[in-house]
């Protein structure tokens, strides 16, 4: 995905690409974990569950980021931001205040839901708990079977209760996930079946990659792998 283009196009895409969104709430869930209600005409959304859109966060770079919840009557859409304080999009977000404006694109990308699939298994950190809300809700109203797994810092490994999320399993981040041989060892690995299960993999490239590997060793259904930062990297 493009992460930088040159201010003039920026200035130019900037109208075209999305609508004009206004801040209208802000929660801080944690100090790391910001929730933003943005509000403006959404109309002309399509929130694609997995889609991500992008924000403006300096004259030339972009990021991505996923809409958690959308009300189209209030014209409102909630996103919950990761401030990591390591790059320009997260310090950008940290200054965003009630009332600023910006430009919010359309989202687009891989599709994480398939309404003909009933089991599923999500795997994610900070930068997906948006990603894992709107999954939730559209799980819950189908009546799906899911698990969530999520791999977070200490001072976040409340945040899926406080999000109202259920059936997850917090691991707080100490490198394990990018271990092949202490992921095979998890409880949840050991269920025989799997081929009826869609597995939704996000968040740090090298834990999705090490899950990746483990689970086609094993007869699951579809495998949605998708990165969303990796160290080191800018702009992913
Ligand atoms: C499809 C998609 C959807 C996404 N949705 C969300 C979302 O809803 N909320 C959200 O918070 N993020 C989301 N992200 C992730 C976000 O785009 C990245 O974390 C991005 O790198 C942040 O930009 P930055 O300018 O803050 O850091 P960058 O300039 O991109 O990176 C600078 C440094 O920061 C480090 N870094 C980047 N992200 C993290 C992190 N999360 N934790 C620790 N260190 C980090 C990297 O190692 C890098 O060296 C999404 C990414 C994708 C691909």
């Amino acid at each position: 995905m493009i992460s930088r283009i040159p201010k003039w196009i920026g200035d130019w895409l900037e109208s075209a690409t999305g609508p004009l969104v206004k801040v209208l709430e802000i929660h801080y869930i944690t100090p790391s974990i910001k929730k933003i209600t943005f509000q403006g005409n959404i109309s002309k959304m399509d929130f694609i569950i997995g889609g991500a859109s992008v924000i403006r966060v300096s004259e030339t770079e972009y990021r991505n980021y996923t809409v958690a919840y959308h009300d189209i009557e209030k014209g409102t859409i909630e996103v919950i931001f990761h401030i990591h304080g390591n790059g320009v999009g997260s310090t950008y977000i940290s200054t965003l205040k009630t009332g600023d404006e910006l430009y919010i694109s359309i989202p687009r990308g891989h599709r994480a839901y398939d309404p003909k699939v009933k089991q599923y298994v999500f795997f994610g950190d900070e930068t997906t708990l948006g990603l894992a809300c709107s999954l939730f809700t559209v799980m819950k109203q189908n009546g799906d079977q899911f698990q969530f797994i999520f791999e977070l810092d200490n001072a976040n490994k409340n945040v899926p209760n406080l999000l109202g999320l259920e059936n997850h399993t917090i691991f707080v981040k100490d490198g394990s996930f990018s271990s092949e041989i202490w992921l095979k060892n998890l409880p949840i690995f050991q269920t025989p079946d799997f081929k009826n299960t869609n597995f939704v993999l996000t968040g740090n490239v090298r834990s999705v990659q090490a899950l990746r590997r483990v689970l086609k060793n094993l007869n699951t259904g579809k495998i949605l792998a998708q990165g969303y930062w990796l160290e080191g990297k800018k702009g992913l």
